[in-house]
């Protein structure tokens, strides 16, 4: 079976929708978004040749402030693909209540195989193309899978250029002291593991006595990774993409992964080096296995519809916590099933929140030229992530709902106030 994240993203706001019974003009302005653009970025390649790069910006709501999201490269991106993605981050800086809307965009292309002089190219030619569709008071992107600081300082610095005056709030993510927040690399990981503190708390369990295993290493895997064994967790397997075999495996150590080890044989994309985990006594598994661990927690950090009815018999009868670190991991069919074994799942919205939050601190920065310690950035991420934490855990208790379903009743309720006070609904 295939799923189209735009439909599952649909799927999610309905079931809510009719769960508080949303009248119908927010139902329908909210279930679509409000802008899209597409466009193609030509790009002269190291060869001399000329690639064509397909491109989407996708703004779903600005009610609450400027569209906000990430820009996604990745050969398999697709228009609904990103208008999903669109719309969780509409939910996202809602639940995390920080005053922006939710946008995202895509590049259909593979940073893997490109020169920086290409990948500079290409984010060049992105921002000629997007030029007037973005800014710090209408959409500002930020990076996501396979984007990182340098891509976004290249399109910074052409937006600058094309604008003729500084703008560092055009844009989030950038490397510290380019215009960067301290703490912004670690927020998406960090936040992550700042929910799963605030249930283990609330659930009276010790972090140290938890086992954990993890679907991707890119930054958000490796930052909750870092922080969740930091804890006294223990990490037992890590899967990632391979580029070179052009497939997934799951590096295993029962005893415990050594994350800071793992983080030396990986590239920046998060692939790690097989040979190299042969060496350091790693077990080298097919992808998937990272599912079936017999663990407490499992941390999807990768792409969208890896937990589905197909493999959900896979999963351990352990597994307790289900943290959506990724952008939608679970499909909507599969939802009902985590709910009947009793596991608990921090919904992508809510979990991965932090790393628009501290984009927002960022921004926040850059308007004023005045930069915060690593220490006040993380203390503010924390308090914003456990306040929206505890807000949904206690409207699912209260009202003995999901708590995917009750981040989205704070969100579309916060999202649908604003949308009527201006007077759109
Ligand atoms: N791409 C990240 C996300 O999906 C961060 C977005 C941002 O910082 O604007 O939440």
């Amino acid at each position: 079976m295939s799923y189209n994240p735009f439909e599952n993203a649909q799927t999610q706001f309905n079931k809510v929708a009719d769960m508080i019974g949303l009248e119908q003009g927010a139902r329908e302005l909210l279930r679509e978004p409000m802008k899209e653009f597409h466009f193609t970025i030509p790009v002269k390649m190291d060869d001399g040749s000329t690639k064509v790069f397909k491109a989407f910006r996708i703004q779903h709501n600005s009610a609450r402030g400027p569209a906000k999201g990430g820009l996604r490269f990745h050969p398999h991106e697709t228009a609904d693909t990103v208008r999903a993605l669109s719309m969780w981050m509409t939910w996202k800086c809602a639940v995390v209540d920080i005053p922006l809307g939710g946008g995202k965009g895509g590049i259909v292309c593979d940073p893997r195989v490109m020169s920086q002089g290409e990948q500079e190219r290409m984010c060049r030619g992105f921002i000629r193309q997007s030029f007037a569709l973005l800014g710090p008071n209408i959409d500002v992107p930020a990076p996501d899978v396979m984007s990182n600081g340098q891509h976004m300082l290249w399109m910074m610095d052409e937006y600058e250029t094309l604008a003729g005056s500084h703008n560092p709030g055009v844009i989030t993510g950038k490397p510290v002291g380019s215009g960067g927040s301290l703490g912004r690399t670690e927020a998406t990981g960090y936040g992550v593991i700042y929910t799963l503190q605030e249930l283990l708390d609330a659930e009276k369990v010790n972090i140290k006595n938890t086992s954990a295993s993890i679907q991707g290493f890119g930054n958000v895997g490796e930052y909750a990774a870092k922080l969740y064994t930091e804890l006294g967790g223990k990490v037992t397997a890590i899967s990632c993409y391979h580029a070179a075999d052009k497939t997934a495996y799951t590096y295993r150590k029962k005893a415990g992964c050594n994350v800071e080890e793992l983080c030396g044989i990986k590239d920046s994309f998060g692939s790690i080096d097989k040979d190299k985990a042969k060496a350091l006594g790693y077990e080298v598994l097919p992808g998937d296995a990272w599912l079936a661990e017999e663990v407490d927690i499992l941390i999807p950090a990768a792409l969208e519809n890896q937990i589905t009815p197909a493999v959900f018999p896979n999963i351990s009868k352990k597994v307790r916590i289900i943290l959506e670190a990724a952008n939608g991991p679970t499909t909507p069919d599969c939802d009902p099933l985590i709910q009947e074994r009793g596991i608990l799942l921090i919904p992508d919205f809510l979990c991965n929140a932090g790393g628009v939050t501290c984009s927002y601190f960022e921004q926040v920065q850059c308007n004023m030229n005045y930069f915060w310690s690593r220490e006040e950035a993380l203390d503010k991420l924390k308090r914003a992530m456990v306040n929206a934490f505890r807000a949904v855990y206690d409207l699912a208790r209260q009202r003995n709902v999901y708590m995917r379903d009750a981040a989205y009743m704070i969100a579309i309720e916060r999202v649908s106030s604003a949308a009527k006070l201006r007077g759109w609904i």
